[in-house]
């Protein structure tokens, strides 16, 4: 079910982790980002949008993460973007011919297993390096590419409406999740990110995170102080106080407490690899 978050802009929620697709009106037909987790989702927005007589003419997605790359038949065939480094990561990816295989193991462990429509995923077209502005038919969507989380990550902020579609930050019940795999400082990437980030809260009325609840303007500022105290925890090795992990998360999201303690770990591994600061 589509709901209307601010004017021409509306959230179909997925019942794994949350996800949210946004559909963002356009003069032509609807901008969707990040469209959604299961097959019989992703055909109940189509129906949806068809049943309002509207067609899908872009799409994007956030960043090169399996839950973010996926589309439905029925969604047509409108070009998908990303970011270039979005997309070059995501061809990266592909050029496995085992990716698909690795990922649909991963969804055996999960309670959507064989939910998950795979032959579209990731086909994006990458923008041009530096692009700031989505090219669509519509209001003024700005790309706010940074490195945390994901190669290539993009939030859009749709300037007109007030909506930060933040990808995967800015979570009420995700913590940041570092992308600890390539880059060379993956706490600075990420600081650098929310600066971004808040660089617009002033003008952003609704917070459209990847995963979780929708906030209003109220919430953007709090989210990025959480968000930044959460990195800055880490960074510091500093005890924890975040009402995301431990007894205080919300029922279901018992699990990030492993992903936090995961992280961790890895940094711990990361700073004995590249000689710990003494
Ligand atoms: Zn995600």
């Amino acid at each position: 079910m589509l709901r209307q978050v601010a004017e021409g802009v509306l959230v179909h929620e997925s019942e794994f982790v949350q996800s949210n697709a946004v559909v963002v009106h356009g003069r032509a037909g609807v901008l969707l980002i990040d469209p959604g987790v299961q097959g019989h989702e992703m055909a109940c927005l189509a129906n949806d949008l068809s049943d309002s007589g509207q067609t899908v003419v872009a799409g994007f997605s956030t960043h090169p993460d399996w839950d973010h790359l996926l589309w439905h038949a029925q969604l047509g065939a409108a070009p998908r973007y990303g970011t270039a480094r979005c997309a070059a990561t995501v061809r990266d990816q592909l050029s496995d011919p085992g990716a698909k295989a690795r990922i649909a193991a991963h969804l055996l462990e999960t309670e959507i297993a064989g939910q998950v429509p795979l032959d579209l995923l990731g086909l994006i077209i990458g923008l041009p390096a530096e692009t700031t502005q989505l090219p669509w038919d519509g209001p003024g969507v700005r790309i706010i590419e940074h490195q945390a989380h994901a190669p290539g990550h993009a939030a859009l902020f749709i300037e007109e409406r007030g909506v930060l579609v933040a990808g995967d930050m800015l979570s009420d019940v995700l913590i940041p999740m570092l992308d600890l795999n390539g880059t060379a400082d993956p706490i600075e990437d990420y600081l650098s990110a929310l600066r971004l980030l808040e660089g617009v809260a002033g003008d952003v009325d609704v917070v459209v995170p990847g995963h979780g609840s929708v906030g209003g303007a109220d919430e953007v500022h709090a989210r990025i102080e959480r968000d930044r105290a959460y990195v800055l925890a880490l960074r510091d090795g500093r005890a924890l106080s975040d009402p995301r992990v431990g007894p205080s998360a919300k029922p279901g999201w018992e699990w990030v407490s492993d992903v936090h303690n995961g992280q961790l770990q890895r940094l711990a591994q990361r700073s004995e690899r590249d000689g710990a600061p003494r």
